[in-house]
């Protein structure tokens, strides 16, 4: 059948909500009917004017009691670095000499990438998110099998493979000729593959030579719709290291500038230690931010000014950054950056937090015309959501007498157990069978 209709509590935006009183920009449904065809959305209402409509062979899948709302979207995560998630005691950059390097090492045997790209896949859906920007490692092999799982699993999905070439081990170095030709070939063999897309990636200014971040930068101008991804000002100690690498750059913004890496369908991860200059070019190049809020807490790196980023007109989205972040489940993120916003006197609203963990993030991605929200023609990835999944929740979320406290509550207390089931493009990808 090509025509399913889902009856449920609809949650979702239709823009960025200014506050909880922005209702227009929200829509929420107590009883609602979304219509999927063909693995799109073909129309969302209430079930009393939905229903009288529909065709007798449509069959209405009933989720009534449960909340559905779009698809997350991870903005910034690294697959290879699953198994070092939740490792004591350092910062950024002794965390990555001391748990993430020795991981991504094993990464060059394509059967453990494989093994971990499935696990991923698995555990992404289990938790409600449809689409992610992913770190691969090094090896062109860890590429292939991230796209491989997201393929199998029809998810929309934007990957790379790591490029660098100093301040690292040397079997997971590159140069910057192999950066520019593995890259270039993986760009070919899945850029707009299905729902696939490719992301240069390099991991972080200090990880590459001038050489490399300006064969990245030529990538970049070749292929303009193909993404780029990489860290950005996460750690003190990182940007003074940066100062000393670069003593031409006037920040450590502004070395990406330099080599043609800031443009439209760039994405920065973190963004902790800007300034008002760095701001405004990354606005004015239609650069976008990922917010990782768990990570930042986690590795001590900093706060993510969310307000500064509005205030510059910035695209931002939500990411989890594991194996720094402590959860894939996208209501633990957007509990942590209720808690880091909150230590800045900035309250994260409810409407703007799922925002920003769906369409904000799509936007975030250049996917805001593909998927974020319930707009007739969008492809239907959504997940069912359970407030009555552990004690706490159906006690708290019992009580909740809005949509906006039934969320915040959810975003407080949720974690994967909330999520019942996950659709993407219309097919049921979670739970399995
Ligand atoms: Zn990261």
């Amino acid at each position: 059948m090509t025509t399913v209709a889902y009856r449920a509590a609809f949650f979702h935006c239709l823009r960025r909500p200014e506050s909880l009183l922005d209702s227009a920009a929200v829509e929420y449904l107590d009883d609602g009917v979304l219509v999927v065809t063909k693995g799109c959305v073909a129309a969302l209402g209430s079930a009393s004017e939905m229903l009288p409509g529909l065709s007798t062979n449509v069959n209405v899948v009933d989720f009534s009691g449960k909340l559905i709302v779009p698809g997350f979207v991870d903005c910034h995560v690294h697959y290879p670095q699953l198994d070092i998630i939740a490792s004591y005691g350092e910062q950024l950059l002794d965390w990555l000499e001391k748990y993430a390097f020795p991981q991504e090492q094993l990464f060059c045997d394509r059967a453990v990438a494989r093994e971990a790209a499935e696990f991923f896949t698995d555990e992404l859906l289990r938790n409600g998110k449809t689409s992610a920007l992913v770190f691969a490692t090094v090896h062109p092999q860890s590429v292939d099998a991230i796209f491989e799982a997201a393929l199998k699993r029809n998810m929309r999905l934007i990957a790379g493979k790591v490029l660098m070439d100093r301040n690292c081990p040397a079997d997971l170095s590159d140069t910057a000729t192999t950066a520019y030709q593995q890259s270039k070939a993986l760009i070919e063999k899945w850029h707009g593959r299905e729902r696939l897309s490719y992301a240069i990636t390099p991991r972080f200014a200090l990880t590459s030579s001038e050489e490399q971040l300006a064969a990245a930068g030529r990538l970049a101008t070749e292929y303009p719709d193909v993404y780029m991804h990489t860290h950005l000002a996460e750690n003190r100690t990182e940007v003074g290291l940066i100062a000393k690498q670069f003593p031409w750059s006037r920040s450590y913004f502004e070395v990406y500038d330099r080599f043609d890496l800031v443009r439209a369908r760039s994405v920065f991860a973190h963004c902790l230690h800007l300034d008002d200059k760095d701001l405004n070019t990354l606005s004015a190049k239609s650069a976008a931010m990922a917010f990782c809020p768990s990570s930042n807490l986690f590795l001590g790196s900093g706060l993510f000014d969310l307000r500064a980023a509005r205030n510059a007109g910035i695209r931002v989205g939500a990411g989890s950054d594991v194996g720094g972040g402590t959860s894939l489940n996208m209501l633990h993120t957007l509990g942590d950056a209720y808690k880091v916003l909150q230590l800045q006197g900035q309250s994260l609203s409810a409407f703007e937090a799922f925002y920003l963990a769906t369409l904000g993030g799509a936007v975030a991605l250049d996917l805001g015309d593909k998927i974020g929200n319930f707009v007739a023609g969008k492809e239907a990835d959504f997940v069912v959501l359970d407030d009555t999944a552990t004690p706490m929740t159906r006690r708290r979320l019992g009580m909740a007498g809005s949509i906006a406290e039934k969320l915040f509550a959810l975003m407080t207390l949720g974690d994967d157990r909330s999520v019942n089931a996950t659709y993407v493009a219309g097919q049921k990808a979670y739970p399995a069978g």
